[in-house]
């Protein structure tokens, strides 16, 4: 079985200062996060499963027991979304997509503009909590949205970038008004790793 486990950020906790506040990504990797990891090693000890990465595991649910199978998408899903979540963000971001992501955002969507309207919409309109997504889905960009902790990949499609827009994500400083966090939080998006998984999964 595996144990699943809990990377460190790739930055310093006050690297996204003034979009993303310290004490939120204190709290955000090291509390929300690792209880995610903790939890999705309990649920599974025990169960007989090979080794696999966390998006194995979602991708099959269907070789978790049927008992089990709402945890391991709770905090499977939590430490898989969280994981994309901190890869998809570098300091002071990295502008806009290039080359033939731009291209095919552009052609999906109308404008870079226009895409970050629909991802924005999608994110606040989730209600309660859950994550807006920009996924390939078949070859064709498209922004959804998931509750909780369920993510694209449970579906069979591919996300490749993912904004948390649970209250633990933004409340320090956005209070209330998650749609002003989805407006700021393209200035930490990182781009270039969008970009990487697009080309890998087209
Ligand atoms: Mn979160």
């Amino acid at each position: 079985m595996t144990t699943y486990k809990l990377d460190d950020l790739a930055y310093a906790y006050d690297a996204l200062v003034p979009t993303i506040d310290e004490e939120t990504m204190h709290l955000h990797h090291d509390k929300h996060h690792q209880a995610y990891v903790n939890n999705l090693n309990a649920a599974l000890e025990g169960v007989d499963l090979k080794e696999q990465t966390i998006e194995e595991l979602l991708k099959n649910l269907d070789q978790v027991p049927a008992e089990k199978r709402q945890a391991v998408i709770n905090n499977g899903g939590g430490h898989f979304n969280h994981t994309l979540f901190w890869e998809s963000m570098t300091p002071g971001g990295s502008n806009e997509p290039q080359g033939d992501l731009a291209n095919e955002i552009n052609k999906a969507f109308g404008s870079f503009d226009e895409f970050k309207a629909a991802f924005e919409a999608k994110g606040a309109g989730q209600f309660g909590s859950g994550w807006a997504w920009l996924v390939l889905d078949n070859g064709e960009l498209k922004v959804t949205s998931t509750a909780n902790q369920d993510n694209p990949v449970m579906d069979g499609v591919t996300p490749l970038l993912g904004n948390d827009v649970w209250e633990h994500a933004y409340y320090l400083t956005y209070k209330n008004v998650r749609p002003d966090y989805l407006k700021a939080w393209w200035k930490v998006v990182n781009w270039d790793v969008v970009a990487e998984r697009y080309s890998a999964a087209k």
